[in-house]
């Protein structure tokens, strides 16, 4: 059985193959969804098409989703190459280095308004744009982190944007639900992508969840992409406006 047979998808936020958005594309591949695959700008091109073309008829557009045109473009394409839509993957966040380490009180107010337009704000940017090509009903993810509801050693600015990004889900999940549309996020565990370079102690990090998670182990991308594939699926219906974590169960532990 495919599930996600006749089921069109975005996929937003692939940069190299250890990307989240990646393990969650080839998830959904695997079960027969058609995909788009947007990429930020012409750096990041190059790679992300030697990916692409390795999935059959998938299709890359641009997409940096700070220029509000660049979402109305989308909008456009993915109307005519679709037709009908079924599910957003966002697995988009930015901060600056220097605000990803020291005292999270020293964080600019620019580097605030950034890490929150490209995290948080982008979610909602792109629901708007493109929840009217949800015509059958859909299913939109985002993903998340801890970081969100503890303070986090490092974490800083981007964990105060993950609470605004998880508010979001939950903001949007109620307005789109009138229409079948079902909003969720993903809370994976630690993971070593080119996001996460961008943290300091990373490694320290995956250490700590190697000793206190239940599972013992970090988080593989692949765990992240089959939970994806089920968000994208008939077989979550029944959820909307929830945060799913994907941590070796780390969250449930106390000090
Ligand atoms: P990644 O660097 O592979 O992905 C981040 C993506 O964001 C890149 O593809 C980048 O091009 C894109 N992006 C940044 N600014 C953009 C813009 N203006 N327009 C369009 N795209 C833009 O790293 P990743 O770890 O796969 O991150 C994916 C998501 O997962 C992020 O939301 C991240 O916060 C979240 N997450 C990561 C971890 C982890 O440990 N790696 C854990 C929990 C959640």
């Amino acid at each position: 059985m495919s599930l996600l047979e006749g089921k069109n998808i975005v996929v937003m936020g692939v940069a190299n193959d250890r990307s989240i958005a990646w393990a969650i594309a080839q998830s959904l591949a695997s079960q027969g969804a058609k995909l788009v695959f947007t990429y930020e700008n012409e750096r990041v091109e190059e790679r992300v098409r030697k990916l692409v073309n390795t999935i059959p008829d998938a299709v890359m557009l641009p997409c940096n989703v700070t220029v509000d045109e660049d979402i109305e473009k989308l909008a456009g394409s993915l109307k005519e190459h679709f037709g009908a839509l079924h599910g957003i993957v966002h697995s988009i966040a930015f901060a600056r280095t220097e605000e990803l380490e020291g005292l999270f009180v020293n964080t600019s107010r620019d580097g605030f308004a950034l890490a929150h337009d490209i995290s948080a704000y982008s979610l909602v940017a792109v629901a708007q744009k493109l929840y009217p090509l949800m015509t059958e009903g859909g299913s939109i993810m985002t993903m998340t982190y801890l970081g969100a509801e503890r303070a986090m050693k490092n974490y800083n600015v981007m964990g105060v944007a993950k609470a605004a990004l998880e508010a979001s889900v939950r903001y949007l999940a109620n307005d789109l639900g009138q229409f079948n549309i079902r909003v969720n996020a993903i809370s994976a565990g630690p993971i070593r992508t080119l996001a996460a370079k961008g943290i300091k102690d990373f490694n320290s990090i995956l250490k700590t969840v190697e000793e206190k998670a239940p599972l013992r182990r970090t988080t593989e991308t692949a765990e992240v992409g089959d939970t994806a594939m089920f968000l994208m699926s008939n077989l979550s219906r029944g959820i909307t406006g929830e945060v799913i974590y994907v941590d070796s169960g780390y969250h449930i532990v106390g000090v």
